[in-house]
């Protein structure tokens, strides 16, 4: 709590001085280098400083962390009035911040319509751990695909995130979290300064990331580049239900690391659990993550398992699972269902779920059960949801202590 105070953003008339007159304008964020300068270059900058007035855009956006022009001291203020007058470089509107009993911060965020449409709302949630923090981002709003176990997946696709929606959930999160400490620095300091909050960053909120590719292409870029947000690529993970394509292009177009919903082992039940497996069958899947660039026992691909009591937990699917994943560098990751209002699954027991991952585990694999985050405030894996479909508060508070009844405080 103390943090929210500290950090202060919360102070929207000076970290968003333009977030509402300027909503419609174009932003800034998300563009590839190139995109800026022609941006830059279309609304009259010299042709000749293009490249000098990207890197400083570039900086101040992306290490420095500013959401005002006026913030840009090394730029001219006749430069800074242009960019005022034509584009944005705001961030959105905060709904609302919930923060979990472990510590886990979910944002419901809104996106300006910019120009067409209605406004959009997203969840972004944090997870802070030992030596770490993840920022799991979504991609898109609602999702397209049924996934018979997914929260998300009740929720009809409203529309894909642009790449500015994407990389402005890093930023947004950054600025709450007191994560731009090279905001304040003198001009010319060595930047970025060490001990970030965001250390990782997954694709694993809503949407389905590969279905909406080129955008998350975009932002995985920028939020890569060295220049800038600098997040290595082995930290950055993109989580798909298996979009087969557009893995192979994932792997050769971006270089991040690649996580599978696979959640069952023959074709039949995932056909059910994740129908998407009726387009792309589990042997072009695989095929696909066997050819999934870069691979080593130090460059793994992340598998995804959710355990579901009686569906897809018992030890003879443990061992179906080793052997289709034999000759990939895999680790399994078994996330226990986390339920929602209405949701027909149950989660495994826990005794069930152990002795699935020590099979796994004897089998050579590593096989870290995934810890419920933020199941308190409705922030674990499947249970976002936007604004458009929320629960009703009272339904939700109902909801909230049942959880907290059913799995305790620390759960
Ligand atoms: N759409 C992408 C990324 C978002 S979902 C995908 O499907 O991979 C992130 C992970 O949470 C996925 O592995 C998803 O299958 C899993 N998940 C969805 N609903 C869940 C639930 N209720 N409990 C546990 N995990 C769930
Ligand atoms: Fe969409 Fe992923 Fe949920 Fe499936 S699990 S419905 S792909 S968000």
């Amino acid at each position: 709590m103390d943090m929210m105070t500290a950090v202060s953003p919360s102070a929207p008339t000076s970290l968003m001085p333009d977030a509402l007159s300027f909503e419609n304008r174009p932003s800034l964020i998300g563009l590839t280098r190139e995109e800026l300068a022609e941006a830059l270059v279309e609304k009259g900058v010299p042709q000749r400083q293009a490249k000098m007035r990207v890197q400083q855009v570039w900086h101040w956006l992306y290490i420095r962390g500013i959401s005002d022009f006026d913030h840009m001291l090394n730029v001219s203020k006749d430069l800074r009035q242009l960019l005022k007058t034509h584009f944005t470089i705001a961030r959105p509107e905060i709904v609302e911040e919930q923060i979990s009993n472990d510590g886990t911060r979910k944002w419901l965020l809104r996106f300006p319509p910019r120009g067409a449409g209605r406004p959009v709302e997203v969840e972004t949630v944090y997870i802070p751990e030992e030596g770490r923090g993840t920022l799991c981002i979504s991609s898109q709003v609602g999702c397209s695909l049924t996934c018979d176990f997914c929260h998300t997946g009740t929720q009809r696709l409203v529309r894909n995130l642009t790449s500015e929606e994407i990389i402005s959930q890093l930023l947004l999160a950054r600025d709450r979290l007191g994560d731009f400490p090279d905001r304040e620095a003198p001009q010319g300091a060595i930047v970025p300064a060490e001990g970030r909050k965001v250390t990782n960053v997954v694709m694993m909120g809503m949407g389905e990331p590969l279905y909406n590719f080129e955008n998350v292409k975009r932002a995985l870029l920028v939020a890569s580049d060295g220049d800038g947000l600098s997040l290595s690529k082995r930290r950055i993970t993109l989580s798909t239900s298996g979009v087969v394509p557009e893995i192979y292009r994932t792997g050769a177009e971006t270089g991040v690391m690649l996580a599978i919903s696979l959640h069952a082992t023959n074709d039949e039940l995932r056909d059910k659990l994740v129908p998407i497996n009726k387009k792309y069958p589990l042997k072009e899947l695989m095929e696909a993550c066997r050819a999934y660039p870069g691979l080593s026992n130090a460059r793994r691909i992340t598998f995804e398992y959710v355990m579901l009591k009686g569906v897809n937990d018992s030890l003879a699917d443990a061992k179906n699972l080793i052997k289709l994943l034999k000759g990939v560098p895999a680790k399994i990751n078994l996330i226990p269902f986390n339920p929602w209002p209405g949701s027909k699954y149950e989660c495994s027991d826990w005794e069930t779920i152990e002795a699935f991952a020590d099979f796994i585990n004897q089998a050579g694999y590593a096989s870290p059960i995934r810890t419920p985050r933020g199941r308190d405030i409705l922030a674990a894996c499947g249970q976002l949801k936007s604004e458009s479909e929320r629960m009703r508060k009272t339904e939700r508070l109902a909801f909230e202590a049942m959880m907290i009844a059913n799995h305790g405080e620390d759960d």
